[in-house]
This record gives structure tokens, sequence and C-alpha cells, in this order.
């Protein structure tokens, strides 16, 4: 069988750094890892040739070659992958989905011709071979969670050189949180599953094979959901880098009560990490209980920033605006919170029901989900009725990203995020030559065209002068910052305007049919 996996094409986001790639010469952040991981769990005597839509182009002739194409897909793919769906099914070649959108929605993809509807560990074997009788039924399900004990090493080699600017490693699925909003529980479920720590030093033994250098993100969606497990893992790490000269470091993803456990931050630093991203959503304690994050509520969420900046980690984190509980000052708050805490990668995003979480149900049950505008997503209109009225909240919104990514106002903040870090020795690594020349491309240009290199220059002579140890950091800052500004600027406010524009015609008519029913 010769089977083709490919990777839907991601539209831009604030996690996509497409703005900042050029810099480092690269298409893309991360590699597709849920797709190397399949492959390498399909037969050996298959032929396997994977496709990324975000590093490459994609001809007819092709996917023609193919027995059977293969294809997952987050949400936010959904356009490019039923375009794959459709492509595939006019060239007549046989279709198999899978991923979390597939497992949320599977009644959606009547384009494809079979489905599977959850982990793939303990269905493949017998999708595999169905495949190859020709007799693969429609839906293939999950039953138990697998374990992941039996995962094996992902098929790194089958990604294009050059193409990624990191790589990627998953040592655990799921968390024990019950954030309302959150669909990770259930994709993955509230017990935690780990791979052994031989698991993941045979990765990274297999990433290190590819000649890949540089940060290596732990794309767990909480790392510390097994605590256990993670501070067994921690020392194997701590001993695997040192023994091969340091080539990685590592981040990942986080829940906030990281703080609240020394010992486990500095085994994390110890092993390598010097980020995290945090899940704080919001400032507003009412709204975090209403969402059910009551890890959140335990203390300060600004003070626990610092503290986890003062021990080594540095912190980017996500954001949430549309909770019930919410009041009108929630935007300058919002702004207020960011800036103090000096995180200067804000991820914010309006509140969005995602399929089958508690979230959803809930506001099906009051009556409130409504179709998805054209257009919606984490970044403009909702698919809710919201407590407070849209045209406030886009409004409020807007205001939020464009002051926050100002340009002055982020140098601003990456100062203060700059005074409060304090790098470990354990986060030192060799320098890669790709990131040699980001710098200097940025020293000689960024914000010319784009009308802030006075910004930019007046925030690295501060640095220079106050913090010239930290001059690396702040660097890629300023390049990571590029992104946010300008995909701010170009994509979401442009946006943001024209549906508030939208909004207030739609009221204005609303009002003046009011009008005239009262005349
Ligand atoms: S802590 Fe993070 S991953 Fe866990 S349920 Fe909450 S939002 Fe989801």
């Amino acid at each position: 069988m010769r089977a083709l996996l490919i990777n839907p094409l991601f539209p831009d986001n604030y996690w996509s750094q497409r703005h900042a790639l050029p810099w480092v010469r690269r298409s893309c952040l991360i590699p597709p890892l849920g797709l190397i991981t399949v492959a390498a769990m399909l037969p050996r005597h298959w032929s396997i040739d994977l496709v990324d839509l975000n590093v490459e182009t994609l001809d007819d002739e092709t996917i023609r070659r193919a027995d059977v194409v293969m294809l997952t897909g987050m949400l936010a793919q959904r356009d490019s992958l039923h375009e794959l769906l459709g492509r595939c099914r006019r060239l007549g070649v046989r279709t198999v989905v899978g991923g979390p959108y597939a497992t949320a929605l599977p009644e959606q993809f009547d384009d494809a011709d079979h489905v599977v509807i959850g982990e793939a560990e303990e269905l493949i074997a017998d999708l595999a071979a169905d495949l190859e009788a020709g007799r693969a039924e429609r839906f293939y399900r999950e039953g138990d969670k697998p374990s992941l004990e039996h995962t094996p090493v992902p098929r790194f080699d089958l990604l294009k050189r050059g193409a990624y600017h990191h790589m990627a490693l998953q040592f655990s699925r799921g968390c024990p949180f019950s954030c309302e909003f959150c669909d990770i529980t259930t994709l993955f479920g509230h017990n935690p599953r780990t791979k052994t720590n031989a698991q993941v030093i045979a990765e990274l033994d297999a990433m290190r094979a590819t000649g890949f250098r540089g940060e290596v993100f732990f794309v767990d969606d909480n790392f510390i959901g097994n605590k256990k497990a993670v501070r067994k893992l921690l020392p194997d790490l701590a001993r695997w880098r040192d023994a091969n000269g340091r080539c990685f470091t590592f981040y990942t993803e986080a829940s906030m009560n990281l703080v609240q456990d020394d010992a486990l931050i500095e085994a994390m630093t110890r092993a390598g990490f010097t980020a995290a991203f945090v899940c704080i959503e919001t400032p507003s304690e009412s709204a975090l209980r209403e969402t059910h994050k009551l890890q959140n509520t335990r203390f300060d969420l600004a003070t626990g920033v610092h503290r986890l900046l003062e021990r080594g980690l540095d912190v980017w984190a996500g954001f949430i605006i549309g909770f019930d509980n919410e009041g009108h000052d929630i935007f300058d708050r919002m702004i207020r919170f960011v800036q103090n805490a000096a995180i200067p990668y804000a991820m914010i995003g309006m509140l969005h029901a995602l399929p089958k979480t508690k979230l959803h149900e809930r506001l099906v049950g009051e009556g409130r989900l409504i179709e998805v505008p054209k257009g919606g997503d984490q970044f403009g209109l909702t698919n809710f009725v919201t407590k407070m009225d849209p045209l406030t909240l886009l409004r409020g919104y807007k205001h939020v990203l464009e002051t926050l990514y100002e340009p002055s106002v982020y140098f601003e903040r990456c100062k203060r995020n700059l005074e409060i870090w304090k790098p470990t020795r354990f986060a030192a690594r060799p320098r890669t030559l790709v990131e040699y020349g980001a710098a200097l491309r940025s020293l000689l240009s960024q914000g010319r065209a784009e009308g802030y290199r006075r910004a930019y220059r007046q925030f690295l002579g501060w640095v220079a002068l106050k913090h010239p140890t930290k001059i690396g950091r702040a660097l890629g800052q300023a390049i990571a910052g590029h992104h946010y500004i300008t995909y701010t600027r170009e994509t979401v406010i442009p946006r943001l305007e024209e549906q508030i524009a939208e909004l207030t015609r739609a009221a204005a008519l609303q009002d003046a049919r009011t009008a005239q029913a009262g005349a």
C-alpha cells in the first residue's frame, strides 16, 4: 500500500509566527507531530509520503499515486481539510480522516471515506488491515483511552529538512482540570497518560539524528497534569541533555498551579526548560469561577507569573474575553494585567463554545448557541449570544489588542519582562547559525518598513545599557514581536473593524424598523 499523509493548511493566527518566520528563514513553526506519529504506526511494508501544506504545495499527480490519503486536522484547519477531501474524491482516491476535528464532529465528514474517532494507537492496525483487504468500515472509534507506553517514535525522518523552526514532542495526553470551555478533557480525558522516560529519550535521539538543533516544544496541553510522572522524567531529561551538548532547550504548556511548586520549576529549568505557555484566561475572579478554573483563583496571578520569571522560566499566556461575569471594565483590566504581569506574548481570544465541551452543552441548554458567523473564530465574533452586547464586546476587544500590540507598549512590556526574568545557567545552549542570521537581519532592518524602527531601537538601546547580558533574549522578543504587531495590525484589526461596521449597520437598521413600527 502507498499512503499519502497530508497536513492541511493552518490559517494565520497568533501562534503561527508567520510574519517572524522569514527572519529565521523557516516556513513553519512546528511540524505535524500527530501525522508523523501515525506514520510510525502504519505497517512497515507500506510506503509512506508526507505533505505538509504549511511548508509545501501538493499536485494532483502526488494524490493520484496514493492508494489511500490520510488526513488530520484541528477545527482551525477545517476549510483546507474539506477542500483536500473534495479534491481526493474528484481524483478517485480513497481517504481516511482523523484528528481533533474529526473526533469532535465526525458527522461533518460525508466527504471522507473513513473516519477515525479518537486516538489512533489501538485502531490503526485494524484500519490498515481492513484497507489492505478492501473492507474498511466507515467509522473507527476508540474504546478505552489507549496507553501511550507503546506509542512508537514519530517518523521525524519524513519531515522536510530545514522547514521547521522548532521540533515537537509529546509526553502526556489529558488534564486533571475541568475548565468549562476546554476540549482537551473531552478529547483526552481527565487522567493524564504519559510515555515512559525511555520513549522520550528515544524521541530526542531520533530528533537529534536528523541534525536539528534548537528549541523543542513539549506539545502536552498540560505538561504538569501528571506531576508524579513529570518529576520522574525531568532528571533523565537533564542527564540526556548534559550528555548531548545541551543541543536543545525545551518549552511547553502548563497549568498555572505550576507557580506553587518551586521544586518542580527548578527541576524543569535544570532539565533545560526555558519557557512555559500558561492558561491564565482572565484577571476577573468571578469569570474564573464561572468557567470552573478554580486553580487560578488560589493566588495572585501576576505575582505567579513573576515567580516563574524569577526562577528562569519565561512566560507566555492565553487569555479569553467574553465570559458572562465580566463587566465593562474588563478591557482596561486585561490591558493593565498583561502589562503588569510582564507577558510580552499574550494570546487574547474571544470565548468560543467548542463542540462537546461543557460550555457548549450549557449554552445549548440555555438556548444561546448561534450559527458561527462567517469568519467567526476566537479572534472575532463568537458563536453564542453574549451577556455583554456584541458591539461593546468587539469594540472593547479591538481596543485591548490595538493597545497591547502598539509597538511602544509591546516593548515596554518586554523591558519589564527582562527586568524580572533571571535566566538559569542551564538555559544556555550553543546558538545556531540560523539564530545569528535572524538577529543580524533584525538589527539591520526590523521595524523600518512598518514604522516602528524608533521604538525598536529605543528598546534595544535600553537593554544594551541596563541588561547587556540579556540582549540575545531581547532580540528574540523583538523578532517574535514582529509577528504579533503585524498580525494584529494587518489581519485582526481590519477584520474586527469589518465586523463592527456590520453590527453597527444591523443595529441602525433595527432601530429604523422599530421607529417605523412605532410611527
Ligand atoms: S488547565 Fe488548561 S488544558 Fe487543563 S482543562 Fe484547563 S484549559 Fe484545558
